[in-house]
């Protein structure tokens, strides 16, 4: 049995990127999975006032970590859009204290190390939790005396334009319970849509009746982008929808004995060149 926690700077990241992973993990593996997500998510629409979403934006994750069979969902509630404002030492603790009170045995988040992300939020939350990972065993890090020291065995790390990413992970039995999931964000779903009916606006593309799209015909659209997104991610290995990790060993133990002990349950599929 292991612990799990994604670390992601949006109520929606965890479902864009990794959702249909997180679902074969608690139901095929019946692993405990934890979501901490950093800000409140008040940049995820335009339409509502910020008190409005931040409320609206809490329970749309929890029902989204209901769909995935997710033990807790807990919020930071740092401000949207603002995480590079905050000591990056103050977030790297709450995420370690996490690590410790759950005894996470992997991490997800966003990858630290892949370029090409253009969200500060994830830039910050992926170093803050690449350090975390590791400092989480080190008593002189994290809230003093708040939680034993622990260690973290491995880390999937996900990235909009994904490097050294050799794990691809079968979501075909998952892809739609990860739509499903990710619908739940019906406000940041709005922003989704609005950007694409001003992207299509700007280019002089006419999308006649999408702007007023009804629910229902936007959640279509945005459920068939990550169905040709996971599709075509699943093309290397033959998957018919797949998720992409970097994968990572944390620690030395292996290599002091010179053994593998810690066997990942999904390896990487593809050999690194
Ligand atoms: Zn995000």
């Amino acid at each position: 049995m292991k612990n799990i926690l994604v670390v992601v700077a949006h109520g929606d990241d965890m479902e864009f990127m990794c959702a249909g992973t997180i679902y074969r993990w608690v139901h095929e593996f019946e692993y405990s999975v934890y979501e901490l997500i950093l800000t409140d998510n008040r940049r995820g629409t335009y339409r509502l006032k910020d008190s409005e979403i931040v409320v609206l934006s809490k329970q749309e994750a929890i029902d989204a970590g209901n769909v995935l069979g997710l033990k807790e969902v807990r919020f930071a509630n740092f401000v949207d859009g603002e995480l590079e404002d905050i000591p990056r030492k103050h977030i790297r603790n709450i995420i370690i204290d996490m690590i410790r009170e759950v005894k996470a045995n992997i991490v997800l988040s966003w990858d630290p190390f892949a370029h090409g992300e253009d969200h500060p939020d994830h830039r910050v939350t992926a170093l803050a939790t690449y350090e975390a990972t590791s400092f989480c065993s080190n008593p002189n890090f994290g809230t003093p005396g708040l939680y034993l020291p622990h260690f973290v065995s491995e880390a999937y790390w996900f990235a909009k334009k994904p490097e050294n990413a050799y794990t691809f992970v079968d979501i075909t039995e998952t892809v739609e319970k990860k739509i499903e999931a990710l619908l739940k964000h019906e406000t940041q779903m709005d922003l989704t849509f609005d950007s694409l009916v001003l992207e299509a606006k700007t280019l002089g593309i006419n999308l006649s009746g999408l702007e007023s799209a009804e629910k229902e015909m936007r959640n279509q659209l945005i459920a068939d982008a990550i169905r040709k997104y996971t599709a075509e991610k699943g093309k290397e290995l033959g998957y018919k929808h797949a998720e992409q990790f970097r994968y990572e060993k944390l620690g030395m133990l292996e290599m002091v004995l010179g053994q593998e002990i810690i066997k990942p349950d999904f390896p990487p599929s593809i050999q690194a060149d």
